[in-house]
């Protein structure tokens, strides 16, 4: 996504962009599908509209203890929730229209700077390699290319599951039900139907076994969870999975490669704005690579720009997400914090500000 918008963004300011996935869209992908309102300036100033999607207006939030006590809040600024095979394929096809080369099934294995011509050799799993200016990674969570990074030698806990459902449900709401060792999100997408995932351990599954009698002794544990497992139609065949999801801090540029996205690292999924950031970083990185290829800046300059924006940006919003994420998965833990931010609204509210961001892209208002 992060990709995508920077080729959108950069490719409107002039310059001939190359976008490198190892998939073809569309795909689905583990994500909880809900988008932040903070991104709807931005999408308009790359002209790329996501109403033409249908996507679920969402408006208030539920949270749910393990045993199924309750808080809602309206959400201060909202967000939509669209599938990510429909929001991706989306900003493909724009990109495409727009004169970005979009290699797919074609996989990066390695970058490389070459200090003596100031440019970046990118080698294709073909063996073809590309040779440019600059270099954008917005590769997500974990690649082959993390290689040689710290939190890639680390084993992460983590594990991500999704289905697609259909359920008789309210549309405007998005809900994150706890269990133990874990939460779950549900929220509504286009077309009627509605996003269901979550995060838990790689422990948690080990000792259930499959994914079926984790949700059955696990997840349905939660009433909440239990009625929602129990009345909903499971659209996919097999939900998607992931594992070796990190939380830990990244850096956000690696050998002269400015990185974006979840690459840069990654906020906690309880959040929900991971997308958000993305398209944030997105900008972030177009403007000052914009200023750079047009010759205003030099690359030391670039790279201490992008640096400190990032973090400036960033740098709070995924501290507090860790922090959040502590409070949960732990049963008596997360019964406490449940039982008594429901007396707390306003704190709720607040800790949602400080995982979020202001809208971003222009001045323009939400749609
Ligand atoms: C369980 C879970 C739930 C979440 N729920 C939400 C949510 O509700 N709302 C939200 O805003 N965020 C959510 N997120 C976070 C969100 O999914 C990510 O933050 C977002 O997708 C990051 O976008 P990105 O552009 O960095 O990476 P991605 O969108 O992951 O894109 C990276 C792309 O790079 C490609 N790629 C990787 N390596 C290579 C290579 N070597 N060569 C070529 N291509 C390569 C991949 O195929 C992929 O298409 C969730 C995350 C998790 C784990």
């Amino acid at each position: 996504m992060g990709g995508l918008a920077a080729a959108l963004d950069l490719t409107a300011r002039g310059h001939r962009v190359t976008v490198v996935e190892k998939k073809q869209y569309p795909f689905h992908r583990v994500c909880g599908e809900y988008v932040s309102n903070e991104v709807l300036p931005y999408l308009r100033r790359l002209q790329a509209d996501p109403r033409e999607l249908n996507p679920a207006r969402i408006t208030r939030f539920l949270l749910s203890s393990p045993a199924g006590r309750t808080l809602s809040v309206p959400l201060d600024m909202g967000g939509f929730g669209i599938s990510r095979f429909a929001l991706d394929e989306y900003l493909f096809q724009l990109a495409a229209a727009r004169g970005v080369t979009v290699l797919q099934r074609t996989t990066v294995t390695a970058v490389s700077y070459d200090p003596t011509t100031d440019r970046h050799i990118t080698t294709l799993a073909d063996g073809r390699t590309l040779t440019t200016r600059v270099v954008l990674g917005a590769y997500g969570k974990r690649s082959a290319l993390d290689r040689q990074r710290s939190f890639f030698q680390k084993r992460s806990p983590y594990l991500g599951v999704k289905h697609h459902l259909r359920l008789d449900y309210p549309s405007d709401l998005i809900a994150l039900h706890n269990f133990s060792d874990g939460y779950a999100g549900i929220s509504a997408v286009e077309d009627g139907r509605y996003c269901f995932c979550y995060l838990t351990t790689r422990q948690n599954l080990k000792q259930h076994g499959t994914i079926a009698a984790l949700e059955q002794n696990v997840l349905a544990a939660n009433p909440l969870l239990r009625k929602i497992l129990t009345n909903a139609e499971f659209l996919y065949p097999q939900p998607e999975v992931i594992n070796e999801i990190s939380f830990a801090p990244k850096s956000c540029i690696e050998d002269h490669v400015l990185l974006c996205g979840d690459a840069a690292g990654l906020i906690t999924p309880l959040c929900g704005n991971g997308m958000a950031m993305a398209l944030h970083g997105a900008q972030l990185a177009s403007t000052h690579l914009h200023d750079f290829l047009q010759g205003r800046t030099t690359r030391a300059t670039l790279e201490a720009r992008y640096r400190r924006d990032w973090h400036a940006q960033f740098g709070q919003r995924l501290r507090v997400g860790r922090l959040v994420q502590g409070l949960f998965g732990k049963p008596l833990l997360s019964e406490a914090v449940v039982g008594s931010l429901r007396h707390w609204p306003g704190a709720v509210r607040a800790l949602m500000r400080r995982t979020h961001g202001e809208e971003f892209g222009d001045d323009l208002a939400q749609w």
